[in-house]
């Protein structure tokens, strides 16, 4: 740290990303697609390449247009950036600061309070109920921006969508950023809100259910004033946040919808038999809408069992916080990835019966 750091960053922790290895690992520590993208995709970012000496389109028009008509939006209602992490960062840096709080889970993605940080705003935290699901009714008139994401991570539950309406329209006077990075695995989205509340901001990423999270792209959908506040801020910032080739690939991942639909089917399909495999071998298992679980077993602590696995080349995902100290996430891998993990995960068992 330099001496010209500001003092109000200096006890900035950052968000720690999960480790990209560079061995032949099995690799389920960061909820990615476990499929590439469709070939649609790949041939046009292909041909992006070839006009990678221009810059790219900085309203992303195009982009905009056809995730609006794949939900019966117009492009109004469409802000697009690089990764959902910047649409979040946008989002904060718009609609809160040290007069403005922000009201978060304790457990939630472990980015909102980082950014909060970063941003000056000071946030305020709920705890989840002893379940691990939302209170929802401690969200209710809280009189401050609400940032949340549904389905939770790393709890990977859902609230309905009265639920997040409940909170939608007890805060009229603030911002209610609905975070569904998780939505297309099994949540309820909040997207039939959209036209009756100008306060929701739903927040989405190609990163998960559409196999591109090396391309960096998120986006969100709301009332079209909204994203004209996001406007204004990403173009005082870097009006060419979402690159040509990504632009492009975005644009075909949307289009794409049978090969979504067929990786998203798989990865639910393998999620329901992991999920029932690792309750046969006594752990609990929250009933998951995402496309990862969060388990825990009574004769294993969350740090054993992480660390059992890594020895045995599996990667997952473990914080040693209070409350939640005893779960593993694990991503939902390929039939062969999974059948590695619990045979990984049935040796690390029988070691501990000994
Ligand atoms: C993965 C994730 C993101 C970030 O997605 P990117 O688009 O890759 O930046 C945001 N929110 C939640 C809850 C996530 O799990």
């Amino acid at each position: 740290m330099s001496r010209y750091l500001l003092p109000a960053l200096q006890e900035l922790t950052p968000y720690v990303a999960g480790e990209q290895p560079a061995t032949e690992v099995v690799k389920l520590n960061t909820n990615e697609s476990p499929y590439p993208p469709s070939p649609r995709v790949l041939r046009a970012a292909k041909e992006a390449v070839d006009h990678l000496h221009l810059y790219p389109d900085a309203g992303a028009k195009a982009l905009r247009l056809s995730i609006a008509k794949h939900y019966g939006l117009r492009p109004e209602n469409i802000f697009t950036a690089n990764g959902s992490d910047e649409v979040l960062g946008f989002s904060f840096l718009a609609f809160a600061d040290g007069d403005h709080p922000i009201t978060m889970p304790d457990i939630s993605y472990a980015f909102y309070p980082v950014y909060a940080k970063l941003f000056r705003v000071s946030p305020r935290i709920i705890p989840l109920n002893e379940d691990l699901t939302l209170p929802v009714d401690k969200f209710m008139n809280v009189g401050t921006m609400v940032v949340f994401a549904n389905p939770n991570a790393p709890t990977t539950l859902p609230i309905t969508i009265d639920e997040v309406e409940k909170i939608v329209k007890s805060n009229p006077d603030h911002v209610v950023l609905v975070d569904e990075a998780y939505v297309d695995f099994g949540g309820q989205t909040a997207l039939p809100l959209l036209d009756r509340y100008d306060n929701l901001l739903i927040v989405r990423t190609f990163s998960k259910s559409r196999a591109l999270a090396g391309a960096r792209l998120g986006y969100a959908m709301g009332h079209p004033a909204l994203i004209a506040d996001l406007e204004k801020v990403r173009n005082s910032f870097h009006p060419y946040n979402v690159n040509r080739v990504t632009m492009a690939a975005g644009i075909e991942a949307m289009e794409d919808v049978a090969y979504f639909e067929e990786c998203t089917k798989k990865i639910i399909a393998q999620r329901e038999e992991t999920i029932a495999e690792l309750r046969a071998l006594g752990f609990v298992v929250p009933q998951s809408a995402t496309n990862f679980v969060y388990v825990k077993h009574p004769k294993l602590s969350g740090q054993a069992y992480y660390e059992g696995l890594r020895e045995r080349g599996i990667i997952t995902r473990y914080w040693n916080v209070e409350r939640i100290a005893d779960y593993v996430r694990i991503s939902i891998g390929t039939r062969m990835q999974m059948r590695k993990m619990m045979l990984a995960t049935r040796a690390i068992l029988a070691s501990v019966k000994e």
